[in-house]
């Protein structure tokens, strides 16, 4: 039994690696045969236009049946399986009522059936089936062990499906667009070239990438350079130890010289860029076959030089890197492509030649991607087939409305998009003359639009963009650009510039809000549940080191205009807020002492966590604002993670949960006099935006690159048109309907391109 389930993990590994459907289902069929030793093993797989089953792979029935079998949902054994999405057991086919004679296949010899379906995401994808001659039911271990199979194996068939697709497509010569959809990242859309990012320095990510004819000298010139160079590293690296080691040490420098100029990696690796592989494609592979050879040697000392090999192999490939990213000349609009986009390529790439980010993993709430949203960027995310080593330089639309992207688009998409840009950019001009305007109803109530801001690059976007102030400044953003925690007065530089910046316009800092997806590389945190442990508030008050220096860089810039606010994350619980006051108060009386005359500052609570829902009485009567969280109270409130892909569908801060807690919150802080305001990524959502005035928030804060949708939106309405809109959406039952209800009242005052693309 164990066995035949150390299988199983085999055949769902062996499938992941397959590059396309058929390869898939040929390795199914055959190992699963093997395996259960049955007469026969197929796999139907669905024909999408049709809906009809069509035999694809087979190990024991007629090769000559295959592709040439289908069944109709319902018909035979297979389309009963297929209909009612069960497995079936039967002991006799040929006595089933439901059975069709098929002569192709040769299936007259087997009488036992069992047939199981293969489903991904509630879709019937095909119908594995295995049969034997004997008239017997199959054993309910070989029934459990084919539904773990099919269910396992769902994802990687229709991984290799996509792939399968995609290969043809990228490979085909007719220019023909494919698309796919992730999860919107940040709005807008663009068209750019791909530029494929990858971790630096790590053979392993290096992609696979097919040269030309004549870039092949180029690529052989480059390596022989790095070559070079490491060489020369090599031999500073000894002269500048000679002193202080001993010569038999030394001898060692000497052995990495020999291995960097020996045939088998100079000669190989040069036969593979003759080949058409680029360079840091064919060194990878070179130094694999190496490290292989030495890892399967018998003598520990020489077991131990793949090690070094491996070093040989990334100093190499630095030294490639640099060269690459040199002449990797940026000319036009790129695309910025990879498996995790991450905060130090966005910076790479000049900002003016940046017209999107794609990402595999991810969603709309990573850091990516709200990074992206502050810098007015559409992206997706999520794309978790995304051929990332197979589109470099190809065109790209990207809609950032809706997820989608477009590959090698087609004339007709693209002159679409263009059309879609134009109307974009009319859209913002006309926005911008709103830069001035107050953001108030059509009656005139006012409702101060703020942002969310975490680079000090924002400071002026979004000071032109109109903001009355920064409802959220995420410190934890410094933090991760650095390389250790950053010491008091290293941040009091950075808050000094955004206080500054932003006087005498209100600057809320958050304490550093670190934990759940939010690690820093240098305080590593390993959970099971990160977002349900050490994060925010709760690692300051186990850390107050780092807490009052934070505190204290803060407050101490605050000698200037008294702009500032103070905001703690991760609130679940009165005595935390004690805690932090009291720390609050200690570093503020350190300053005092120290003669640093500053005014105490106004203190706030986001309220992300459910608990802090039905605490917010005790709140009130301890801080002056709330903030409310609505990316992580969303979370929480429905159990979803806000990143993983899986359950991306089920995540809705429309969900009538979200907006009966926000109407909750707001209505007990009215009775305190305590303004509420909402800085989670609803905020910036027009639509979303109109609810929340209409819930009673008082005010909102945004990426900056939303900020004039929603005051055009706000603009477009009286205060009772809002209110009798959101008394509508909280009566409604599903998100879907709110989000229809207020996308509606957008297109009928004629601002559809609030939520689409498009004007
Ligand atoms: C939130 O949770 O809504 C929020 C604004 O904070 P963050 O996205 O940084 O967790
Ligand atoms: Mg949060």
């Amino acid at each position: 039994m164990k066995n035949m389930f150390d299988s199983l993990r085999q055949i769902v590994l062996d499938v992941n690696d397959a590059t396309g459907l058929e390869q898939a289902l040929n390795i199914v069929v055959r190992r699963t045969r093997e395996v259960l030793t049955v007469a026969a093993v197929s796999v139907y797989f669905r024909d999408e236009k049709t809906d009809q089953l069509v035999l694809m792979a087979s190990d024991g029935l007629n090769p000559r049946a295959i592709g040439n079998i289908r069944f109709e949902r319902g018909m035979g054994l297979v389309g009963l399986v297929y209909d009612r999405a069960e497995p079936l057991n039967i002991a006799d086919a040929h006595v089933h009522p439901n059975y069709r004679f098929v002569t192709e296949t040769d299936e007259a010899a087997f009488h036992s059936f069992l047939g199981v379906p293969i489903i991904q995401h509630r879709n019937v994808l095909g119908v594995l089936v295995v049969r034997r001659s004997e008239k017997r039911r199959f054993s309910a271990m070989i029934e459990t062990f084919l539904v773990t199979l099919a269910a396992q194996l769902a994802g990687a068939i229709s991984y290799a499906e996509k792939m399968g697709e995609l290969n043809r497509l990228i490979d085909g010569a007719d220019g023909h667009s494919f698309n796919m959809k992730g999860l919107s990242g940040s709005p807008g859309v663009a068209i750019g070239e791909a530029l494929v990012v990858f971790p630096p320095a790590s053979l392993d990510a290096v992609p696979d990438n097919a040269i030309s004819e004549d870039e092949i000298e180029l690529q052989v010139d480059a390596f022989l350079s790095a070559i070079d160079n490491v060489e020369r590293e090599y031999k500073a690296l000894s002269q500048h130890m000679e002193s202080s080691i001993s010569s038999e040490e030394l001898a060692l420098f000497d052995v990495f010289a020999l291995m960097l100029k020996s045939d088998t990696l100079i000669d190989v690796t040069i036969e593979r860029i003759r080949a058409g592989q680029w360079a840091q494609g064919a060194l990878r592979e070179t130094i694999a076959e190496h490290v292989r050879q030495f890892d399967a040697m018998e003598d520990a000392y020489l077991r131990e030089r793949a090690v070094d090999i491996k070093d040989l192999g990334r100093r190499i490939l630095m030294h490639l890197q640099a060269q690459q990213s040199a002449y990797q000349e940026i000319t036009g609009p790129v695309v910025l492509v990879g498996e995790e986009v991450t905060v130090s390529q966005f910076a790479e790439v000049p900002m003016q030649h940046l017209v999107a980010i794609i990402s595999s993993k991810g969603s709309s709430l990573s850091h990516v991607a709200i990074l992206s949203h502050a810098l007015g960027i559409p992206s997706v995310m999520g794309l978790d087939n995304l051929p990332v080593n197979r589109i470099k330089g190809q065109q790209i639309v990207v809609d950032g409305y809706s997820g989608r992207i477009f590959v090698k688009p087609s004339a007709t998409i693209l002159a679409e998009f263009h059309r879609l840009i134009k109307e974009e950019q009319a859209l913002n001009a006309e926005l911008r003359e709103l830069v001035d305007k107050p953001s108030r109803t059509l009656d005139g109530i006012h409702i101060p639009l703020h942002v969310n801001t975490g680079l000090l690059s924002d400071i002026s976007p979004s000071l032109q963009s109109g903001a009355e102030g920064v409802g959220l400044y995420r410190t934890e953003i410094p933090f991760l650009m650095r390389d250790g925690f950053p010491g008091e007065d290293e941040q009091a530089e950075i808050y000094r510039q955004v206080l500054q910046g932003f006087s005498p316009r209100p600057v809320t800092f958050r304490t550093l809000d670190i934990g759940g997806d939010k690690a820093l590389p240098y305080f590593p945190v390993v959970e099971d549940n990160p977002f349900l442990g050490w994060r925010g508030i709760r690692i300051m008050l186990d850390h107050p080191e780092i807490f009052l220096a934070q505190i204290r860089a803060i407050l101490k810039v605050n000698v200037y205009q008294n702009n500032l606010r103070l905001m703690l994350p991760m609130i679940s619980d009165v005595a935390e807020v004690d805690e932090a006051i009291g720390l609050i108060k200690k570093a503020h009386k350190e300053l005092s002492e120290e003669g640093i005359d500053i005014p105490y500052p106004v203190i706030g609570l986001m309220i992300e966590v459910p608990s802090a829902i039905y605490q917010m009485d005790a709140f009130a009567r301890r801080v002056d604002f709330f903030s409310v969280g609505s990316n992580d109270l969303t979370q929480y409130l429905l159990a979803v993670d806000r990143n993983n892909k899986q359950v991306a569908e089920l995540y809705n801060c429309l969900h009538p949960s979200v907006l009966h807690s926000i109407r909750h919150i707001v209505d007990v802080a009215k009775k305190h006099d305590k303004p509420v305001s909402v800085c989670g990524e609803m905020a910036g959502d027009p639509a979303s935006a109109l609810l929340l005035v209409g819930i009673g928030v008082d005010s909102l804060s945004m990426s900056v690159g939303s900020l004039l949708r929603v005051k055009l939106a706000i603009r477009s309405f009286t205060q009772a048109q809002i209110e009798q809109l959101c008394g509508r959406a909280l009566v409604m039952e599903s998100a879907r309907e709110v989000r229809l209800l207020f996308n509606e009242a957008l297109e009928n005052a004629g601002l559809g391109g609030l939520v689409r693309a498009g004007k």
